[in-house]
């Protein structure tokens, strides 16, 4: 079968005949992959900067953001059936009987670092025609999401992020009384750092939280960001026109910035209007630059005098890949348009190698097959 497989040592990105992959166990669950999503992290992967083959393999079979269609079941299988949409999740655990969070699957939280990522790290990924996994990796998406359940996995980023953020301002009650049926982020603002597709589906959550969201970003590209944006009921501010402080001063408190840019300047002068009990997540992942002139004694001092939290998160545990397909139903039904219009363009498999290895367009590629 065909695949677009990454060659590290000979520094190649190319479409390969790889080997169809066998059930081999009776919880497998064997797909035949409908789109698979393009991503920095592919564009870093095809360059070289990041990832690796399997051991021993010569080569690594890219893609982790996908949709497939569940085309056969082990005998022990129970949650998928032939004919469903699956998205499979990436990460899969390391072995280290020490390793706690992974033997509790929640290797979104390996601490060994000797996690396997599908598509990414030791393990073939899903740009490809077939693909077999255990059940316990599948998600099942309801067919009315055929269009747009390629976005699952960019969205469980903030999926796990928004998850986070509800557990550590449990410690500000009343920020989200009980029984008021409003929803949870009501009342509160938030910021978005970057208007890629992270930055984009995480905004679509906070405003479908109740958080009265700014999405903060250099325009780039033909795209009509500001005019998305607005569509789904989100505030545009150009990172051209305004700073960081004329930002906050538009805004008010930032009770919530959700960074998905991976610029690190930009992020820290976001942290300094860093609004009191605010948090801070960081999503993105910045290539090595030179070193940035921070004030450390005004982000310290906002830190301790505003009780303010910065977090990183990685990754997404499984009840991040059912909270994006619940998101990715009610966004459809919400703004259906904004949410079609997140993907950019479509590309057959064969031209695929191209597509990863050239500049990004648009907002989110996707590799089509059929
Ligand atoms: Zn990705
Ligand atoms: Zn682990």
């Amino acid at each position: 079968m065909k695949a677009v497989a990454v060659f590290p040592a000979k520094r190649k990105v190319q479409l390969v005949e790889h080997p169809e992959p066998p059930m081999s166990s009776p919880t497998d669950v064997k797909l035949r992959m409908l789109e698979i999503g393009v991503c920095g992290t592919d564009r870093e992967i095809v360059t070289f900067q990041y990832g690796s083959p399997p051991p021993g393999a010569e080569y690594l079979v890219i893609g982790h953001e996908s949709l497939g269609e569940a085309v056969e079941v082990g005998s022990s299988v129970t949650r998928v059936k032939p004919g469903d949409l699956v998205v499979p999740m990436v990460r899969r655990p390391c072995s280290d009987p020490t390793c706690a969070p992974c033997r509790a699957a929640r290797q979104d939280f390996c601490t060994t670092g000797e996690f396997t990522e599908r598509g990414i790290r030791g393990a073939h990924g899903f740009m490809t025609e077939l693909v077999v996994d255990d059940e316990r990796y599948m998600n099942v998406v309801p067919a009315t999401l055929r269009d747009f359940g390629v976005l699952t996995e960019p969205l469980t980023i903030a999926e796990k992020a928004i998850a986070e953020v509800w557990k550590v301002q449990q410690r500000l009650p009343w920020t989200r009384p009980a029984g008021t049926g409003q929803p949870p982020g009501r009342g509160q603002r938030a910021v978005v750092l970057g208007a890629g597709p992270v930055g984009l589906l995480g905004a679509m959550v906070l405003v479908n939280a109740g958080f009265e969201t700014t999405v903060y970003s250099r325009a780039s590209g033909p795209h009509d960001k500001s005019g998305l944006v607005r569509s789904f009921g989100a505030k545009y501010v150009a990172a051209e026109a305004y700073t960081t402080k004329q930002l906050a001063e538009q805004v008010g408190n930032i009770d919530l910035v959700y960074e998905a840019t991976g610029a690190s300047p930009v992020a820290f002068e976001m942290l300094e209007v860093l609004g009191t009990n605010g948090v801070f997540v960081f999503t993105g992942v910045p290539g090595r630059k030179g070193p940035v002139e921070v004030d450390t004694d005004l982000i310290m001092r906002n830190l301790v005098l505003k009780n303010q939290l910065v977090l990183g998160t990685v990754n997404a545990d499984r009840d991040a890949y059912r909270g994006a397909i619940r998101h990715l139903a009610t966004f459809a039904s919400r703004w259906p348009q904004a949410l079609g219009r997140l993907i950019t363009s479509r590309t057959p498999l064969d031209e695929a190698p191209a597509l990863v290895a050239g500049q990004p367009t648009g907002i989110k590629s996707v590799v089509v097959l059929e």
